[in-house]
C-alpha cells in the first residue's frame, strides 16, 4: 500500500492505529466463508483504527477524493464474502468503537457504538435482572455494525424477527465523508423516506455504521427444550405451520436432518437423545410463568403428535438442555472440513415441502451430499453441499444452479440471512428484473457516487 496512503491514515487516527504489514494485515481481508467459494483475498490493504465517526467522516473524504477503495471491518463473521478485500483497500476496523453507551429501560432501547460484539451485548445483559437484547446468530464475535448492515438473523428470530425489527435508530458516515442520522426512539414515524431501512442489509455498500440504538426486550424467567422426532420432513414442515396457526411462537424452532445431528455428538463425544426417525425439531421455550412453560410443551407436542411424530424429548434439567444446545451449535463444525458451500435460501412455509424435496432429488441426481439444518420457523433452510474434504465436485455449477433455479420456483429468496457479499451477485438476476437492479444500484450510486465503498458486494 502506498506511503502517502499509510501516511494520511496515520495523521488521521494516529500512528499506533495503522496496520499496515502484511502479516497482521492478513487477518483483516478475509471473512469465515468457505474456501470453495471465497473470491480471491487481496493483502495489499492498509488496516485503519478510528475510535470516532468524525475520524472516519476525515478517512471517506481523503478515499473519496481520491477514488480509494475502502471497507468497513466487523467481527470477519460474514459467510458471503462480504468482508473479503478483493483488491487493494483501506480496511476500516472498527474495534476500537466498543462502548455501549446507554441502556434505556423506559424506551426499552440500547445504544451502543458499532464496534461493540454480540458477546459484550450478552455479557452486559446478563448482569441485568430483567432486559436483553434478543436477536443470536451464531458467532458471538459479529459486531453490531455488521450485524445491522447484514440484517442478521439467527434462530430467535422465529419470535422476535430480525435486525431490521430492532433497529430504532442509526449514526452513518456517507463514503462522501458526511455523518448523517436516521430514525429514533420512536414506535411511530412517517417522515420522509426511510434511510435507516436503506442502510439495514445494505451490507456495508452505502456507509459506515458508527452508532445504532437497538431495541431491547423482557427476560423470560423460563427457558426449556424439546426434541421431536419425524419420519420425514413433510410431516415436520406440516407441524411446524400447524403450530403457528394455533399462535404458538416458540423462541425458536431449528430442523435437523438425523445424520448431521448425529455425525455433531459423534464428533464431540456426546449422545442425542432420540435415534429413531429421519429428522428432528428442536425448539427452545421461553416463558414468564413456570405453568405456561409445561403448557407450552404439551401444545406443541399435541400438534406434533398430531402430524406423526414419532418420539419426543422434554429436557427438563439445564445439563440436559446445555447437551442439546451443544450438540446443536456443534453441526455445523462439525462438517466445516467438508462444506464446499452453504446455501441459506429462504422460501414460504407453503412450499417449504415441496422445496426440500426438490433438494432431495437434486441430492439423488448427482450423487453428491446435501445436508440440510436450518432455521425452519422462518423458512429459512441451509443446505450444504459436503465432499469429503470439501473441495468442489466437477458438477457444482449444475448443483448450485439447479438449487437457485429450485428457489425461485418455489417464490423464495436466494439469501435469507447471509446475504449476496461477493458470491452470489451473479444470481440476483434470477431474482430481480432489470429495472429493479438498476433501482438499486441508482440508490448506491446517490449514497457512492465514486464507487468506493466495498465495491464488488451485494450487487
Ligand atoms: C458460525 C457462524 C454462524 C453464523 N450464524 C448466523 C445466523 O444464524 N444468522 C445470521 O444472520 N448470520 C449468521 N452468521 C453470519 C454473520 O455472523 C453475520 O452476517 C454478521 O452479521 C456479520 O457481522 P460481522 O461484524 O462479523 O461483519 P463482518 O463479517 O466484519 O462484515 C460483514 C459486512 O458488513 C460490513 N460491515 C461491518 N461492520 C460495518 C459497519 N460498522 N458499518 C458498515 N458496514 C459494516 C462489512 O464491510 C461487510 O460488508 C454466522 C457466521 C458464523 C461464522
Amino acid at each position: 500500500m502506498n506511503d502517502i496512503i499509510i501516511k494520511k491514515m496515520q495523521e488521521i487516527v494516529g500512528a499506533d492505529y495503522v496496520v499496515s504489514h502484511l502479516d497482521k494485515v492478513a487477518s483483516y481481508c478475509e471473512d469465515e466463508t468457505e474456501k470453495a467459494v471465497k473470491p480471491k483475498v487481496c493483502t495489499d490493504c492498509i488496516v485503519v483504527k478510528p475510535s470516532t465517526a468524525e475520524e472516519i467522516s476525515e478517512i471517506m473524504k481523503y478515499a473519496n477524493e481520491n477514488k480509494l477503495p475502502v471497507m468497513a471491518r466487523g467481527g470477519g463473521t460474514s459467510l458471503s464474502g462480504a468482508a473479503v478485500a478483493i483488491m487493494p483497500t483501506i480496511i476500516v476496523s472498527m474495534e476500537r468503537m466498543n462502548r455501549i453507551i446507554e441502556v434505556d429501560e423506559t424506551s426499552m432501547t440500547v445504544e451502543c457504538e458499532a464496534g461493540v460484539t454480540l458477546l459484550q451485548i450478552g455479557e452486559h445483559f446478563s448482569k441485568h435482572d430483567t432486559l436483553y437484547f434478543p436477536i443470536h446468530p451464531g458467532d458471538e464475535g459479529a459486531q453490531v455494525g455488521g450485524l445491522v448492515v447484514m440484517n442478521a438473523g439467527g434462530v430467535r428470530a422465529v419470535r422476535y424477527g430480525v435486525m431490521r425489527d430492532q433497529v430504532k435508530a442509526l449514526e452513518v458516515v456517507l463514503p462522501t465523508g458526511e455523518i448523517i442520522h436516521a430514525g429514533g426512539k420512536l414506535i411511530k414515524n412517517n417522515a420522509g423516506l426511510d434511510i435507516k431501512d436503506l442502510i439495514i442489509g445494505s451490507e456495508g455498500i452505502l456507509g459506515i455504521v458508527t452508532k445504532a440504538t437497538l431495541s431491547i426486550k423482557p427476560k423470560d424467567k423460563y427457558t426449556g427444550s424439546l426434541l421431536v422426532s419425524f419420519e420425514n420432513e413433510e410431516d415436520a414442515v406440516k407441524a411446524v405451520t400447524e403450530m403457528f396457526k394455533a399462535g404458538i411462537r416458540p423462541l425458536a424452532v431449528e430442523y435437523m436432518e438425523k445424520t448431521a445431528i448425529l455425525r455433531a455428538a459423534k464428533d464431540i463425544g456426546m449422545t442425542w437423545p432420540s435415534d429413531v426417525g429421519n429428522v428432528d425439531l428442536y425448539f427452545i421455550v421461553s416463558e414468564r410463568k413456570e405453568d405456561d412453560l409445561y403448557e407450552m410443551y404439551e401444545t406443541i407436542v399435541g400438534i406434533c403428535d398430531e402430524n406423526n411424530a414419532l418420539d419426543s424429548f422434554v429436557a427438563e434439567s439445564s445439563k440436559e438442555q446445555r447437551t442439546l444446545l451443544e450438540i446443536r451449535s456443534h453441526v455445523y463444525p462439525s462438517m466445516h472440513k467438508m462444506v464446499v458451500d452453504a446455501i441459506d435460501a429462504a422460501i414460504p412455509m407453503k412450499n417449504l415441502s415441496r422445496y426440500m424435496e426438490g433438494i432431495k432429488n437434486i441430492n439423488n441426481k448427482y450423487g453428491v451430499e446435501i445436508s440440510t439444518i436450518g432455521h425452519i420457523g422462518d423458512g429459512n433452510l441451509h443446505n450444504s453441499i459436503l465432499t469429503e474434504d470439501a473441495s468442489k465436485p466437477e458438477c457444482y455449477d449444475q448443483i448450485s444452479d439447479e438449487i437457485f433455479k429450485l428457489v425461485i420456483q418455489c417464490q423464495g429468496s436466494i439469501t435469507g440471512e447471509h446475504g449476496v457479499g461477493k458470491v452470489r451477485n451473479e444470481k440476483l438476476k434470477m431474482q430481480f428484473t432489470e429495472k429493479e437492479l438498476q433501482i438499486m444500484k441508482a440508490i448506491k450510486n446517490v449514497f457512492d457516487p465514486n464507487n468506493i465503498l466495498n465495491p464488488g458486494t451485494a450487487l
